[in-house]
């Protein structure tokens, strides 16, 4: 996954043309800037790759989610479903606006599972946020229609899996809003940075005001702009602007390196006893980010984790006891463990997380595997870790 593998001459000569005029902000400065817009220019990119309508470019993919959350009107005591298996910066986005995590369980697909969202909704749902983990997707179809039938938002988190698709949709595109994020071990990244996108045009004005303290952006003098609503700051840089202005010309490029080493991977693991993979819902193609398999149950997983790691095969993960990716060890929300005091309506509205069961989440993710598939491999390199995985992965089940 990591563009960071692939950093060289496109980046640096992008991030010169900022270190020439000085101008590091994304905003004004129109005559010191020698023409150079990277911010906007990457969000005009991006926008066209994605084939969506609009890119707002932020500082972060957290952000992003914080920042499409406000933009669909967000606030506090509203109720956004996510899955047990996903990053922290789920949660964090939803709590920054004062909404309520509802936590619901994960199926073979790795992402929400559809008819425990169903079970979870309430009138006071307002966001079903798939997070399409490790380089495969939600079931969208299944998700869309439940938002349709109950009138929700689909916001989809897509920071793990650029350049995937659903039936035929680049994978952010499907839902009403969708979020990636550039941090420094993402499949393309900016350093830092992330990108709301969406269809919507008043989404898209919301967020790009929002994400700049409520500028409205009209005129050329930026103190005079007016503030029709409250905002933060939210403001991705030119220099991180510019490094994903490179990356993103070689995205496709670094995918099909992604594929070529995920497929060789694959066919060594076809047909080692107790190996299984992770569901792709029909109509998706996976962005190959991450090879995700099943062993029969979680102490065999847990085993043959260590084994790889052992044994020298770096970059497999095993979720499951992970501090940052599983509900398991999130103490410090289930305990609500904040610096200081929440808004009212997390703490009345927050669900009992100790007394709640996720044995469907447990069951799949237990027992998941996940190997990071690295661009800067060699074809001989992939081709012996293939084969040392089948003989390591052999021996233990
Ligand atoms: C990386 C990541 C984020 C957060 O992105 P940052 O840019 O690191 O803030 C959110 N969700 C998922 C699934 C991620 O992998």
């Amino acid at each position: 996954m990591p563009g960071f593998e692939l950093f060289g001459e496109a980046e640096r000569e992008q991030v010169n043309h900022v270190l020439e005029s000085g101008v590091l902000m994304r905003y004004g400065f129109d005559g010191m800037r020698n023409g150079h817009w990277k911010a906007k220019a990457l969000e005009e990119a991006l926008a066209k790759r994605l084939q969506v309508g609009h890119a707002q470019l932020v500082s972060s993919g957290t952000s992003a989610l914080t920042v499409a959350l406000a933009s669909a009107g967000i606030g506090a005591g509203d109720e956004v479903i996510m899955p047990t298996f996903t990053f922290v910066a789920s949660f964090e986005s939803i709590l920054a606006l004062g909404a309520v995590p509802v936590l619901v369980d994960v199926d073979d697909t790795l992402t929400l599972d559809p008819h425990a969202v169903k079970e979870a909704i309430t009138e006071r749902t307002k966001v079903i946020m798939p997070v399409h983990m490790c380089g495969s997707m939600a079931d969208l179809r299944a998700l869309k229609h439940i938002c349709e039938e109950h009138q929700l938002l689909l916001l989809e988190d897509a920071c793990q899996a650029i350049g995937g698709t659903f039936e035929g949709k680049p994978l952010g595109t499907y839902g009403d809003l969708g979020c990636f994020s550039f941090d420094y071990v993402k499949t393309i990244t900016c350093g830092e940075g992330g990108a709301v996108v969406t269809d919507h045009e008043q989404y898209k004005r919301h967020a790009d005001h929002y994400s700049d303290h409520g500028h409205d952006h009209v005129g050329n003098d930026r103190g005079a702009e007016t503030h029709p609503f409250l905002g933060y700051n939210y403001r991705i840089s030119e220099l991180n602007a510019a490094v994903g202005l490179a990356q993103l010309e070689r995205l496709d490029d670094f995918l099909a390196i992604q594929k070529k080493n995920y497929s060789t991977l694959r066919s060594a693991l076809e047909g080692v006893k107790g190996v299984s993979f992770r569901r792709v819902p029909e109509g998706g193609e996976e962005s190959y980010a991450f090879l995700n398999f099943f062993m029969p149950d979680a102490d065999t997983a847990r085993k043959t984790q260590e084994a790889l790691t052992s044994k020298g095969i770096d970059g497999c993960f095993y979720w499951y006891d992970n501090n940052w990716h599983y509900y398991r060890k999130w103490h410090h929300l289930t305990q609500l463990k904040s610096l200081g005091r929440l808004p009212q309506a997390v703490y009345d509205q927050l669900p009992d997380y100790g007394k709640a069961d996720f044995s469907k989440s447990d069951h799949w993710v237990g027992r998941t595997i996940s190997c990071l598939i690295k661009l800067g491999w060699t074809d001989e390199e992939v081709n012996s870790r293939a084969l040392r995985m089948r003989e390591i992965i052999g021996a233990v089940s």
